[in-house]
């Protein structure tokens, strides 16, 4: 299992889930991902913190972790993904800087993210950028870890150069960049399967490779499998706003489907206190959904240790294909496994 090591000492171990927390507008508190949750790590948004005058001075003047009331990993993305809706009148140094100086573990550069329709040459052009900006930041960041981004769309031979130049960079820490329209297409796991494996062969064994926008637990223990480490995600407030209820083997859409074959087992503590009722409050079937991630990531950790996945994996694919049988899940983990041997 791999770690990170924060600039003050702290290790952490992987597989980690970084719950995205939005200042102000959460449905969950710092205290309850804490104390409930056990969760020791989070993502939030720099450049939301950033734009806001009265935000950023108080957090420039506490420090992120005094800020949001919570004292372990800090991560935080740039805005990269804010740039779809609109410029930002913001440099990759200025924000960098600013992710240092209020005290964040994890840093992300100003990446340019690259749409799945993009031809090589734009993809080749966002890939360029995006590794000045690594290069740029490498020069400002001595007391947090910079993401190393990797860009590329969908070519995975632009991918592997990233890759291979993000090394010679030395970068300590990986994200996969530009996936996220890649996801909920019907679980097929194949191009971000790929993507993941040859990330693993490239990079050193010991540096934590990150899924930007990875949050769904029924494929996290896949891409766990295959050498991920870290994820962070909204999913949780995403599915539950669409009434999506999660579980291990696939989600329920609780509000609007005939789901008699709902499984009504939740052991979570929303669940157990508020019933079916949970399906009806956006806020709690939020929280409900969180559990599941929580519950999954922390089945893996045990998993690994004991090096038990491969039958976890099993039984996930059979119990999925039975509720799910439109799914490309299992045809493509077979794909992908026949691809490895
Ligand atoms: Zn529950």
């Amino acid at each position: 299992m791999r770690s990170i090591l924060t600039n003050n000492g702290t290790v952490y171990q992987t597989p980690l889930f970084l719950p995205v927390f939005e200042y102000g507008n959460s449905f969950v508190t710092t205290e309850a991902l804490k104390n409930e949750f056990d969760f020791t790590a989070l993502i939030t948004n720099a450049y939301f913190l950033y734009k806001k005058r009265e935000l950023k001075r108080s957090v420039m003047d506490q420090g992120v972790k005094a800020f949001l009331g919570f004292e372990g990993l800090v991560v935080t993305d740039s805005g990269a993904f804010q740039q779809f809706s609109g410029p930002l009148y913001l440099s990759n140094k200025k924000i960098i800087n600013f992710q240092q100086d209020i005290g964040v573990d994890v840093i992300s550069p100003l990446d340019l993210i690259t749409t799945p329709g993009e031809n090589r040459t734009t993809a080749t052009k966002k890939l360029e950028a995006t590794l000045k900006r690594i290069e740029e930041g490498m020069k400002l960041v001595d007391q947090a870890i910079l993401i190393g981004v990797q860009q590329g769309g969908r070519f995975l031979d632009l991918r592997a150069y990233a890759l291979e130049r993000l090394m010679e960079i030395g970068v300590k820490y990986i994200a996969l960049g530009s996936l996220v329209p890649m996801f909920n297409k019907n679980h097929d796991l194949g191009f971000i399967g790929k993507v993941i494996r040859q990330a693993r062969r490239i990079i050193d064994p010991d540096i934590p490779i990150h899924l930007y926008g990875g949050g769904d637990p029924l494929e996290l223990p896949f891409y766990i499998s295959m050498g991920c480490d870290i994820f962070d995600s909204s999913s949780f407030i995403h599915y539950a706003r669409g009434g999506w209820y999660m579980t291990p083997y696939g989600a329920f859409d609780v509000r609007t489907a005939e789901s008699p074959s709902v499984p009504w087992d939740c052991e979570c503590p929303y669940c157990k206190a508020g019933g079916k009722e949970v399906w009806k409050d956006d806020r709690i079937l939020a929280l409900h959904n969180l559990w599941m991630i929580r519950d999954v990531i922390q089945e893996m950790r045990t998993r690994l240790r004991e090096n038990m996945l491969a039958e976890y994996l099993n039984r996930v694919a059979e119990r999925h294909q039975k509720w799910f049988p439109e799914s490309r899940l299992v045809e493509s983990w077979e794909m992908l496994c026949k691809l490895e041997t």
